[in-house]
């Protein structure tokens, strides 16, 4: 007995209103629709295909006020004492809804079959991962990256090809419609078209330009900008930069870029504008007090002075050396020796008897 949580599916919550689970079906429908994923390895292509069935099985009850109903109290719309029939098939998805009403709620196809081209539909996002260095995170700065998009092919528009006609197979509807029979008798399975993915139509002429997908790679690079004071795993968004969209109309992607810290995290930490640097020092150092040369990441050089008698752990404290005017803190690491010379031996035995 399947109890698919529809909710889910279509990425609502309970007291969506009818307006919202249109939307997001819409929204999911698009994202998983076959023709998106025409160029996907069989495997992608299947995870597709049973996406875009469970999206409309969803959208089919949630949208039916009795289906909805008895979804919402059982649970589940099959085999319920009361739902004459049991479980058919054919009255979810798109046997007894209809591809074409389900689209039809929002005006976004045509007649022979549902048309992308028409709904605008924006182009991927690119998600990069960028790697910093310390000096660019205390000093900010930019950074070329290269990657490759896709672009809309100039030459068919997008279309994958030339001339457009109704599909042959589906005669348009984009659905092939099975009859099976099984344990409830004969029940009729839809799915997307094969031939068309979905579409309804198909092309006279295959793009020779794009082989038919409609777009092209292309190499993009641009120079991004390393916010001062970044964060691992901070992001920034460059509009437009993602891939073009296959709809003329429709906008590019983003580019989505995420800082990765490239250094070494446990000597440097950075907490807003103030920088941590674990220091070495030496254990004699540590208890006789030192001044100690330090660069900062930008080059810059500075004295910290290390107090007698300091103990592990301890910070120092230097203004306006940190990002943006804030404070960088030394962190004392002392370093106690492994081997001792005989003559630093003779000195801490010595050491050792004052104590006696
Ligand atoms: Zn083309
Ligand atoms: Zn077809
Ligand atoms: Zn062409």
């Amino acid at each position: 007995m399947t109890s698919k949580d529809y909710y889910k599916i279509l990425g609502v919550d309970r007291n969506a209103s009818e307006d919202e689970i249109k939307n997001a079906y819409r929204k999911e429908a698009l994202r998983w629709h076959p023709d998106r994923h025409a160029n996907d390895s069989e495997d992608k292509k299947k995870e597709a295909e049973e996406k875009f069935k469970e999206i409309a099985e969803a959208y089919a009850v949630l949208t039916d006020p009795e289906k909805k109903k008895m979804y919402d109290t059982y649970g589940t719309v099959d085999g319920q004492p009361g739902f004459s029939g049991g479980f058919n098939p054919s009255d979810f998805g798109f046997g007894g809804m209809g591809f074409d009403d389900i689209f039809n709620h929002f005006g976004g196809r045509r007649r022979g079959g549902f048309n992308f081209h028409e709904s605008h539909e924006p182009g991927a996002s690119i998600n990069l991962q960028v790697g910093v260095t310390i000096e660019e995170v205390y000093c900010g700065g930019t950074k070329n990256v290269d990657y490759d998009i896709e672009t809309r092919c100039g030459h068919c528009g997008g279309q994958g090809g030339h001339g457009i006609k109704t599909c042959p197979y589906c005669h348009g509807s984009g659905m092939i419609t099975e009859t099976t029979r099984g344990a409830w008798g004969i029940s009729q399975v839809s799915r997307p078209c094969n031939h068309c993915h979905g579409k309804g139509t198909v092309v006279e002429e295959v793009c020779k330009e794009c082989g038919g997908t409609g777009v092209k790679k292309q190499h993009k690079n641009v120079t991004i900008t390393i916010p001062k004071g970044v964060e691992n795993g901070g992001q920034i968004k460059i509009d437009g930069a993602g891939y073009e969209s296959k709809d003329p109309k429709g906008i590019n992607g983003d580019l989505i870029v995420t800082f990765i810290y490239q250094f070494d995290q446990s000597k440097y930490r950075v907490a807003g504008n103030t920088l941590y640097e674990l220091i070495d020092v030496p254990y004699y150092d540590v208890i006789l007090g030192t001044e100690k040369e330090i660069t900062l990441p930008n080059k810059e050089k500075i004295k910290v002075k290390i107090p007698k008698c300091s103990r592990d752990g301890a910070q120092i404290t230097v203004t306006s050396k940190g990002l943006n005017y804030g404070n960088y803190i030394a962190v004392v690491n002392v370093i106690y020796p492994t081997a001792i010379s005989s003559k630093e031996e003779k000195h801490l035995e010595d050491i050792r008897k004052i104590h006696k």
